[in-house]
């Protein structure tokens, strides 16, 4: 089987390998606060940084996923008011989860194939605290260009959170252009899932210190405090910390895997037009690089997921409110050129007709 789902997703096959290493390596039997962990914890961070490009200034957390992440930043980086901008689940989940936490989480909604104006969206959430965006939707594909998210920076004081679940490890971040940034390792890491990524940087780090909240055991100034020791605030998942320094170390540099994830992307929306499918998301500017949507008629569409199981190929369902009118491709860096082809042959001879 090839799966092609956009979270839990194929994993990179050296992963085999690492497992076996994992588990002969006598790690993950080891105290966290002991200098083997905390030597695998400060190689794995290392590697993070250097593969990603995350600038020697902000600082990297691990907790469980990235549904952990919304709420750190809810406890630990709002007093009152954050503002989120969603077009599909996930940020509108975030919000959700915000809004029970915290006294008012504010939305602003905006359209499918809809680029927002950066100075209205910063006027229209202006009193929150911090702004949350998403950059890859996985939900329906969308994604917010950096360029945008650089002219929304200039057009506000505010903190900027951004969920980089499905992107992150698969294009380039600009990471001076938000706070917070955070992704869970079974997208683009190519990796099982149990392990969130969080990236800080020195002005969200200062928010937290001036709000001081150290109520929860994943409150921000206690990851921090463990982190920048190398150690964690409860027992880690160390075999999955183990598995993403591997990967890290294995990976090339993310601007040559963003390359690759940018020409594969545009591969696919080529094909998927030619081929007579449409892409759920029909402005080029906001499809996503990391998650292709397409758009079916529901009875099509079930037939279709049914050919492809029994061809070996596992297609995304579609999520939320789009749960039976579209499937999901996963465009993940794990994914090899073979793969990709073997499921574009399988597209070309399904097409449906309707
Ligand atoms: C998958 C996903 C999540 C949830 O990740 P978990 O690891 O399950 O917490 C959140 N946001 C986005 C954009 C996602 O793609």
């Amino acid at each position: 089987m090839i799966s092609f789902y956009p979270g839990p997703s194929k994993l990179y096959p050296q992963l085999e390998q690492y497992l076996t290493d994992a588990y002969r390596s006598g790690l993950l039997s080891v105290n966290h606060r002991s200098p083997a962990f905390m030597q695998l914890l400060e190689q794995t961070v290392a590697r993070l940084r250097h593969k990603l490009a995350i600038p020697a200034d902000y600082e990297i957390y691990f907790t469980s996923s990235a549904t952990e992440c919304w709420e750190v930043v809810a406890q630990s980086l709002v007093a009152r008011r954050s503002g989120h901008l969603y077009n599909g689940a996930f940020g509108q989940k975030w919000q959700e989860y915000t809004g029970r936490l915290v006294p008012e989480a504010v939305g602003l909604e905006f359209g499918l194939n809809e680029l927002p104006s950066a100075g209205r969206v910063a006027e229209r959430l202006e009193g929150a605290e911090v702004l949350c965006l998403t950059h890859s939707e996985t939900s329906n594909g969308t994604m917010l260009p950096m360029a945008w998210l650089s002219e929304l920076r200039q057009q506000t004081d505010q903190l900027l959170a951004v969920d980089a679940t499905s992107s992150m490890a698969g294009v380039e971040l600009d990471w001076p252009a938000a706070d917070v940034w955070y992704a869970s390792v079974q997208k683009c890491f190519g990796l099982p899932a149990g392990l969130g990524v969080l990236v800080v940087a020195p002005r969200a780090v200062e928010r937290a210190r001036q709000l001081n909240e150290r109520r929860h055991y994943n409150s921000l100034l206690y990851l921090r405090d463990n982190f920048l020791k190398y150690q964690s605030p409860h027992t880690p998942n160390t075999l999955g910390l183990y598995l993403l320094g591997r990967v890290m170390e294995q990976v090339p540099p993310i601007a040559d895997v963003a390359a690759r994830t940018e020409a594969r992307a545009a591969d696919w929306y080529a094909f998927l037009e030619a081929e007579g499918y449409q892409p759920l998301v029909a402005e080029p500017a906001v499809r996503s690089a990391t998650v292709v949507a397409v758009a079916t008629e529901p009875a099509p569409l079930k037939s279709l997921k049914e050919a492809a199981l029994a061809a070996g190929l596992v297609l995304g369902n579609g999520y939320g409110s789009w749960k039976d009118s579209t499937f999901r491709i996963a465009n993940f860096p794990a994914l090899t050129d073979a793969e990709i082809d073997a499921l574009r042959t399988f597209l070309r001879t399904h097409r449906p007709r309707c």
